[in-house]
C-alpha cells in the first residue's frame, strides 16, 4: 500500500503518519520527491484497511500496490531514481559506462586496461576477485589480493569500482574495497545474499539470472530494497534460450519493460549477453538506443591470455571506437556520460 501525502507536507505531518503506521506494527518506507512525499507500507495490509488513514490530515490518497514488488515499483517512486557512485551519476539521463577485465589478474594488467578505458570515457572500473566459474578447475579469482589491486587502481585513476560478491560471508571483506557490489547472474536468487547486501548501504548492480523473468528480477531487487538499501541498479546480461550461436540471448525489451514497471536504473551487458566481440558494439548501441542507463563491457589488453572470458573481451582500441559512437548516440538522445575527474597517478604497487 502507498500513502500519498498532499504536496509540500510539513515534517510534522510526515512524522505523524509514520508514527501511526509503526503503531500498527508495519514498516514505512519514505520516498521524498521534489514536491511530494510517498510512504510505502510493507506488511499485513489487512491491518491498514481498518484504519481510516485517509482521514489523517495531510494524507491525499491511500492506494494499494497490486504488484508483488512494492519498493521497486514506479507507483512507489514515480520519478526515475538517480544514484551517485563517487561523483558518477547513474540513471535519469546519466549513463554508467562500466568497463574492465572479467577477472583481476594482476596490478600491471588491470592498470593498463583501466587507463585505456578511462581515456576512452569509461566512468566505472570493473573486475572480479571472486569468480563464479562453471568448472571448479578454472581460475577462481585472486580473492582479497585482487580486491586490493582493484581498489588501488581505482584510486590512482579516480574511478569508482564494482566487483562481484558471491557469498554472504564475503560481504564484510568486499565492502572494505568496493564502491559498488555486483550480484552475478548465478546468485540473483541467493536470497540470503540479497538480504545481507540489503543491510549495507553500498550501491548494488544486480544481474538478471539466466532463466529469470522480469518479475523474478524485480522480486530479487525487492529483497535488497526491503532491507533498507535503496541503491539498486539492474543489469540485463542475456538469458538462456535454444539459440546457440551466441553465448546467451540479449533480451533488450527488458529495458523499456522495466522502465514502465520500476523507477530503478537498468544497464545492459552485451559482453555476457552475446559472448562475441563482433556483436558487442552493435548491441551496446542498441542498448543505449533502447533507453538503458549504461553499458557494462569486458575489456582485456590481451584476450588470448585472459584467465576468464577472454573470447568475449574487446581490446582497448575496439572499446575506444565503440565509446566514440556511444558518445555521439548519447548526445543525440540528450544523455550525459559523467567523466572521472582528477589526474591519473601512475600506479604504486599495493
Ligand atoms: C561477470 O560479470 O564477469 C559475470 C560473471 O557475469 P554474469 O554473472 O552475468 O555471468
Ligand atoms: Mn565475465
Amino acid at each position: 500500500m502507498i500513502i500519498v501525502l498532499k504536496p509540500h507536507s510539513s515534517p510534522e505531518v510526515v512524522a505523524h503518519v509514520l508514527e501511526r503506521i509503526e503503531a500498527l506494527g508495519l514498516t514505512p518506507h519514505l520516498s521524498q520527491g521534489v514536491s511530494r512525499t510517498i510512504i510505502g507500507v510493507i506488511g499485513d495490509e489487512q491491518k491498514l484497511q481498518v484504519e481510516p488513514l485517509q482521514a489523517i490530515p495531510g494524507v491525499e490518497q491511500v492506494v494499494p500496490i497490486l504488484k508483488p514488488y512494492k519498493l521497486a515499483s514506479r507507483e512507489f517512486h514515480p520519478e526515475n531514481s538517480i544514484f551517485e557512485v563517487k561523483g558518477i551519476k547513474i540513471g535519469g539521463g546519466h549513463l554508467a559506462m562500466i568497463a574492465g577485465p572479467c577477472a583481476i589478474e594482476g596490478e600491471a594488467l588491470l592498470y593498463e586496461v583501466a587507463v585505456r578505458v578511462r581515456d576512452a570515457g569509461a566512468n566505472i572500473l570493473r573486475g572480479g576477485a571472486f569468480k563464479p566459474r562453471t568448472s571448479p578447475y578454472s581460475f577462481q579469482g585472486l580473492g582479497e589480493d585482487g580486491l586490493k589491486i582493484l581498489r588501488n587502481v581505482g584510486d590512482q585513476l579516480h574511478m569508482p569500482v564494482v566487483t562481484e560478491v558471491m557469498d554472504p560471508r564475503q560481504i564484510e571483506l568486499v565492502s572494505r574495497y568496493t564502491d559498488m557490489f555486483q550480484i552475478g547472474a548465478r546468485n540473483m536468487q541467493n536470497f540470503d545474499l540479497l538480504k545481507e547486501i540489503g543491510k549495507t548501504r553500498i550501491p548494488v548492480l544486480i544481474k538478471r539470472g539466466m532463466s529469470a523473468t522480469v518479475k523474478d528480477l524485480l522480486m530479487s531487487v525487492e529483497y535488497i530494497l526491503s532491507q533498507g538499501n535503496r541503491e539498486v541498479i539492474l543489469c540485463e546480461r542475456g538469458i538462456r534460450t535454444f539459440e546457440d550461436s551466441t553465448r546467451n540471448t540479449l533480451d533488450l525489451s527488458i529495458v523499456p519493460n522495466v522502465k514502465g514497471l520500476s523507477h530503478l536504473p537498468i544497464i545492459v551487458d552485451p559482453s555476457h549477453a552475446t559472448g562475441r566481440p563482433d556483436l558487442i558494439p552493435a548491441m551496446a548501441m542498441a542498448a543505449v538506443a533502447s533507453g538503458c542507463d549504461g553499458v557494462h563491457i569486458e575489456v582485456h589488453s590481451c584476450p588470448e591470455k585472459a584467465l576468464s572470458d577472454g573470447p568475449q573481451a574487446l581490446v582497448p582500441d575496439q572499446y575506444a571506437r565503440l565509446m566514440d559512437e556511444l558518445r555521439r548516440l548519447a548526445e543525440v538522445m540528450g544523455k550525459t556520460i559523467d567523466v572521472c575527474e582528477g589526474e591519473p597517478v601512475s600506479c604504486a604497487p599495493c
